[in-house]
């Protein structure tokens, strides 16, 4: 079972944003901007290459609603699914990061801290 099947399961703590029964947010352990959230379907899908068109049509206002709960709607966030080995992905199951918290500097290839990324 993946680190997040696990998480949705509980048998892995995390910090935990907004759930419904079909999706989960849960703030990232290494976060690379003042707010990164990850946001998952419960359901395990590899990455968003696999995902269905039902399943985004859900999670699209799920993720609007995270983004309201955390008081980044207005002023902005990047929303990054990254996919495969040359996407950079390291668990195996879709997740989209919520970075936001300040002013993003749009660089991908930095491996910045929260404060050192806006
Ligand atoms: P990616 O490289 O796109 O697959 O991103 C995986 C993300 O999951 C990274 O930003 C990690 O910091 C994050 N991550 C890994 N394990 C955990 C965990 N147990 N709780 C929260 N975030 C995690």
């Amino acid at each position: 079972m993946c680190i997040f099947c696990k998480i949705v399961n509980n048998e892995i703590p995390s910090n935990k944003v907004l759930e419904n029964d079909e999706f989960l947010a849960f703030h990232d352990i290494n976060p690379k901007a003042p707010i990164h959230v990850l946001v998952i379907p419960k359901k395990h899908v590899e990455s968003f290459h696999e995902v269905d068109g039902e399943t985004m049509a859900k999670m699209t206002p799920f993720i609007q609603e995270v983004a309201k709960m955390l008081c980044i709607d207005k002023s902005g966030y990047r929303l990054v699914t990254n996919i495969g080995k040359d996407g950079g992905q390291e668990v195996p199951h879709l997740h989209f990061h919520l970075l936001g918290g300040g002013k993003l500097r749009w660089d991908h290839r930095s491996d910045a801290n929260p404060q050192k990324n806006i």
